[in-house]
């Protein structure tokens, strides 16, 4: 008798269970665990799923469908994939499904859904098409972009999967994502000879001698030029030059016009395939001897590494030397940063030393090559033999199917954007990593100027161990940080539009020295909100309960929760008098101030709305690094992993929100946010100079800060925690409810609190109305679960589970939405 075989099967989608398919004969040899399977799902969807477990038991309750297609010859799902899925379905309480759709490449994972684009500069070429893919083809240069369930109907195909495959594969389509972040790819500008200096000496000898006579700094420019050729054979990139010759901007531009040399750009966002440069081994200080030394011993003791060393301290040299020393052994790394910190120097620095051995992985490569990162990582081979032995993405490189990483890096590991917020799972990088530790065996190194209160009481209680660098390379000061208390000044009469006499007089000093500034205001915008001086009036967002920001550009109010906008109001809406004034600051109002207090500085802004076109970031922090802008005003975007060597000032305008947040996290938050942007200051060949504006300047934070205390800071920060009871001496889960009907929500909350607390009692906080109560016409409330430590994991995650289940069993119930965020940032 013929025996039937079923497969369990994941579905990219946020259900709690597999569902099982039959398998057709014929798939049955491939059908295994970690192979992607076409199904269909509900109606007329397409779905690729995973195979999870292949048995012989019929369903119960339904007929099985058969699986489709298996486009696969191998697993692209690992045994120990499947292992770190299964740890972080159950310990942030989310679907294995959630999470496949959180580590498969969009490519990877056609759906009726999938929109497809022609991919820039397809060449159709000599490649023999069928029928069916020049119709497909011919839709999506007609159409832009077509859907996989249009394809099926243009093909004529059930299952068009398999050719919009093929097509991919050739690079003719490419699945279409909305832009997960406003970092576009960023270009690189580099500068060469032009044909005709490169092969007529004549034409060189003569202009060797024009400039000579008439311009000497664009002869040190041309000779730099030459020189950097010589020595590297690589490209020269334009910052670079500018640099290495000490000179400006304009110098290299009449080259240019000279036709001398010609400027030309390239994609800095490829995933592989770098040149090395000069890859000299640097000579590490005594500090940074022993922190290597100590840290790679430790590593060896199977416990996470926490590196503290302060900004500037050198810890990328260090990392760089652990990295070699894995490699040289045949290990695979794995160097997880910031995603913003991805498009900034530190990977230039990398690339320099590991090139060709070098996958890059983050949010910003096209979706075909994020594919053919995750295809490189798994069939790379194993110990001694990676043809691509380090890896650096941002936090969703943890999802990647390594064989087993010898090292996990985890750099700036206090930073809050290792936390996934939206949409399940609601990760945490950095825990992820150290639970890859667990699971693969491989050394865990955490590494900042500025730790997180968890992992520094991890340190403290030797869970792990703990290297400290207390100086910065090459001698350098820890930059002087002053305080200036507001109010004093205010009465004083001592501040003009937002700038403190103090402050305006080192921004004029600095600026007579040919010094750069920093200028930090963590809000974007030109004010805050609009105010009526009459009856207080502040214009809302029609969607969710927050006020407006002006945005001057514009001339607009808009929202930055729902992106809603609208023009000026001429009047209050409420009382309709015209004196309507500005409430607050944000960077767009700096920008005008600082500009009008000095007019002949060149002053540029570094925020998400100045970033939010192509290149503008790369184009910004450029043009900082090579000189052309006096002061930068900017967001925490400025704080992340830049290093420019002529800034002698860091200005903060107002601490006082950053401090004032209403969150538990928001002293530990202004710390390392003020503590980095000050680390931005004086980082080459002097001591550098901030200042901090403030009206809280009574705020014990503010005294560690001055004293670079951060022990002294944990010390404090950690009792708070402790008298409140927050992490590290609880844990915390978060439910977020949701419902378009605001009475509906506030009686099945009550409910939902009920239930909880007949299993959690005390523990339970809540509902409360966030401080942004309704996003996008959606009511929201929390309520909070403070655990203890010593409760079993396990049980609470079981219990949740299991009540939530319960409360959703009932029809009713059903038009809440229930979300889970476990460690809530
Ligand atoms: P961190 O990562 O701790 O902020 P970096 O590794 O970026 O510090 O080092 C700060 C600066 O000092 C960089 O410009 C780096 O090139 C330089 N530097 C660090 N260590 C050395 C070394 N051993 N030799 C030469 N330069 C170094
Ligand atoms: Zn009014
Ligand atoms: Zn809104």
């Amino acid at each position: 008798m013929k025996q039937d075989f079923f497969a369990d099967i994941i579905l990219p989608l946020p259900l709690g269970k597999l569902y099982t398919y039959s398998i057709p004969e014929e798939l049955v040899e491939r059908a295994v665990p970690g192979v992607r399977a076409v199904v269909q799902f509900g109606k007329h969807k397409l779905y690729t799923g995973i195979i999870r477990v292949v048995h012989k038991e019929a369903p119960e309750h339904y007929t099985a469908k058969p699986l489709l297609e298996i486009p696969d010859h191998f697993p692209v799902v690992t045994h120990q994939q499947f292992r770190l899925w299964d740890w972080i379905a159950e310990y942030y309480l989310c679907s294995t499904g959630e999470i496949m759709q959180a580590a498969l490449p969009s490519a990877m994972k056609l759906q009726s859904e999938t929109v497809l684009a022609g991919a820039e500069g397809a060449d159709l070429g000599l490649q023999i098409h069928t029928d069916e893919e020049l119709k497909i083809l011919k839709a999506v240069a007609e159409k832009k972009s077509i859907d996989v369930a249009e394809a099926s109907k243009i093909s004529g195909l059930k299952n068009p999967l398999p050719l919009l495959r093929r097509l991919m594969d050739e690079g003719l389509i490419v699945p279409q994502e909305e832009m997960r972040d406003a970092f576009m790819p960023a270009k690189i500008t580099f500068v060469k000879l032009t044909s005709q200096s490169d092969s007529d000496p004549h034409f060189m000898k003569e202009i060797f001698e024009r400039l000579e006579k008439k311009a000497p700094k664009q002869l040190d420019v041309l000779m730099t030029l030459i020189r950097l050729t010589t020595d590297t054979e690589l490209p020269i990139t334009r910052s670079k030059l500018i640099k290495a010759s000490g000179s400006s901007a304009a110098a290299l531009n009449q080259l240019v016009t000279k036709g001398v040399v010609e400027m030309y750009e390239e994609d800095e966002n490829h995933a592989y395939g770098f040149a090395r440069g000069t890859s000299r081994q640097v000579a590490l200080s005594e500090f940074q001897m022993e922190a290597y030394e100590l840290t790679e011993a430790l590593l060896k003791e199977k416990k996470p590494v926490l590196l503290h060393g302060v900004t500037s301290s050198g810890k990328t040299e260090i990392y760089i030397r652990l990295i070699n020393d894995l490699i040289g052994s045949g290990k695979q790394v794995l160097y997880l940063l910031p995603e913003i910190a991805l498009t900034t120097q530190i990977i230039g620095r990398l690339k320099e030393h590991f090139g060709d051995q070098l996958l890059v992985y983050h949010s910003r490569l096209s979706a075909n090559e994020r594919a053919s990162v995750y295809m490189k990582v798994l069939t790379d081979g194993s110990e001694g033999s990676y043809k691509f032995p380090l890896i650096i993405g941002a936090r969703s490189a943890v999802f990647l199917p390594f064989s087993a990483p010898g090292l996990i890096i985890v750099d700036e590991e206090h930073d809050g954007s290792y936390k996934q917020m939206d949409p399940a799972p609601r990760y945490h990088g950095r825990d992820v990593a150290v639970m890859m530790g667990n699971l693969f065996d491989s050394g865990v190194l955490l590494g900042s100027a500025t730790p997180s209160i968890e992992s520094y009481a991890n340190a403290e209680q030797n869970k792990y161990a703990l290297v400290k660098i207390s100086q910065r390379f090459g001698g350098i000061k820890m930059p002087e940080i002053e305080i200036l208390d507001l109010k004093d000044a205010y009465q004083k009469g001592a501040v003009k539009s937002n700038f403190s006499f103090r402050l305006s007089g080192l921004i004029k000093e600095a600026l007579e020295r040919k010094e750069q500034i920093i200028l930090f205001q963590n809000r974007r915008g030109f004010a805050p909100v609009l105010e009526c001086r009459h009856c207080g009036w502040i214009p809302q967002c029609i969607n969710c309960d927050v006020s407006l920001t002006y945005h001057k550009k514009s001339n607009h109010l808009r929202c930055h929760y729902c992106g809603y906008s609208t023009a000026l109001p001429g009047a209050c809406m409420a009382c309709n008098h015209t004196d309507l004034r500005m409430k607050g600051l944000g960077t767009e109002r700096i920008e005008d101030d600082v500009q009008e207090l000095f007019p002949d500085a060149v002053v540029q802004r570094l925020d998400l709305d100045t970033t939010s076109t192509k290149h503008a970031f790369q184009r910004i922090i450029s043009g900082f690094s090579n000189r052309e802008i006096d002061i930068l005003v900017g967001t925490q975007m400025i704080t992340k992993g830049l290093d420019f060597d002529n800034v002698s000032l860091v200005g903060v305008l107002n601490a006082d929100h950053l401090i004032g947040f209403p969150d538990f996290r928001a002293a530990e938050r202004s710390y390392q946010l003020l503590a980095q942007v000050a680390g931005r200051s004086g980082r080459r060949f002097k001591q550098g100079k901030v200042l901090i504006q403030a009206f809280q300047v009574g705020h014990p934070l503010l005294k560690f800060l001055v004293a670079n205390d951060y022990a002294g800071f944990f010390r404090y920060e950690s009792n708070e925690r402790e008298k409140f009871s927050y992490p590290p001496f609880v844990r915390l889960i978060e439910f977020r409810l949701r419902h378009r009907n605001e009475q509906e929500l506030n009686y099945l909350s009550e409910v939902f609190v009920k239930k909880l607390k007949s299993s959690f009692g005390k523990r339970v906080f809540g509902p409360v109305v966030p401080p942004v109560g309704r996003v996008r016409n959606y009511y929201i409330r929390t309520v909070l679960l403070k655990l203890e430590k010593g409760l079993s994991d396990k049980q609470v995650k079981n219990d949740i589970r299991k009540l939530t289940a319960s409360f959703l069993s009932i029809p009713e119930h059903r038009s809440v939405f229930i979300q889970f965020d476990v460690d809530p940032m």
